[in-house]
């Protein structure tokens, strides 16, 4: 028995990283899974990777989550071929950084767009089929950097704004059997933080031992440990959890 038999989870920027890892943990526990990309390649060859139970569905569908048109497809999409939709992880995320004075409004709107935006419009769509069944969990990915990060003016309000959007959708929804929460992970071994070792000209083993150095549990984090917390709050043990920011940082953020 799963804690998530006979249940559909549609995972957002899931062909990688965080959400392939979430993507994985919920299939071994018994989920259907639906793995939204920008590239329907690789998220469908992300899909085809789960390890899925007995009777459980897996599809990988192209979509960019800051495009209303085809974040509506992609939820219309996941409906007809896994049969419904329970559980929303918005998760998808890219990094635009810069220090204020030389970020430029592109680099301030794409991520508004993919972050803020794109947790809208996914919620939106979804949450009309949670009403109607009267069930739901959303989880929407904020992260430390919600508190302050230098060169993360625009990636820190986006960030911060989907604890707000979370609160929200708690209240808004709470009346309706649906659980909204939130995971502010620290620093995670992906390729969003190998990006952000080459843009400081830094080995990726060099960055990744700094960053453990610096944590007081002395290691970085790894999508595996982000899976876990997301499967405990999407899960009906949390159910009278919602509105809530969980940090899974190593307790970066203590002191
Ligand atoms: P990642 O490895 O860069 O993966 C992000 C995925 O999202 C990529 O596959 C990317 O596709 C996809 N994506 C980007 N824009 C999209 C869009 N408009 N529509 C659909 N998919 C899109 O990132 P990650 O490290 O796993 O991070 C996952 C989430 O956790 C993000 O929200 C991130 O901000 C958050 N987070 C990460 C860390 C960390 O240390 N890694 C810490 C705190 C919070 P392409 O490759 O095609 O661009």
């Amino acid at each position: 028995m799963g804690r998530f038999d006979g249940r559909i989870a549609v995972i957002t920027g899931a062909a990688r990283g965080i959400g392939f890892g979430t993507a994985t943990r919920f299939a071994e526990e018994g989920a259907s899974v639906a793995i939204i990309d920008l590239d329907e390649t690789a998220a469908a060859e992300a899909a085809a990777r789960l390890p899925l139970t007995d009777g459980a569905k897996a599809v990988g569908i192209g979509a960019d989550v800051s495009d209303g048109g085809s974040v509506d497809a992609a939820v219309a999409r996941v409906v007809e071929e896994l049969g419904g939709i329970h559980i929303l992880v918005n998760n998808a995320g890219i990094t635009r950084d810069n220090l204020l004075f030389k970020m430029s409004e592109d680099d301030w709107d794409l991520v508004m767009g993919v972050h803020l935006k794109g947790a809208f419009l996914m919620t939106k769509a979804a949450q009309k089929h949670f009403v109607a069944q009267k069930y739901g969990k959303i989880l929407n990915l904020s992260s430390v950097s919600a508190l302050g990060n230098r060169g993360q003016a625009n990636y820190s309000a986006a960030k911060m704004g989907v604890q707000g959007f979370t609160r929200t959708l708690g209240i808004e929804l709470g009346p309706f059997g649906i659980n909204a929460n939130a995971i502010a992970p620290g620093f995670i071994a992906t390729e969003m933080t190998d990006a952000t070792a080459a843009r400081l000209k830094m080995d990726v083993d060099e960055f990744r031992a700094l960053n453990a150095e610096a944590n007081p549990v002395r290691r970085v984090g790894f999508p595996e440990d982000i899976a876990a917390a997301a499967a405990f709050l999407c899960s009906d043990e949390a159910s009278y959890i919602t509105g809530q920011t969980l940090y899974v940082d190593g307790g970066a953020k203590l002191g």
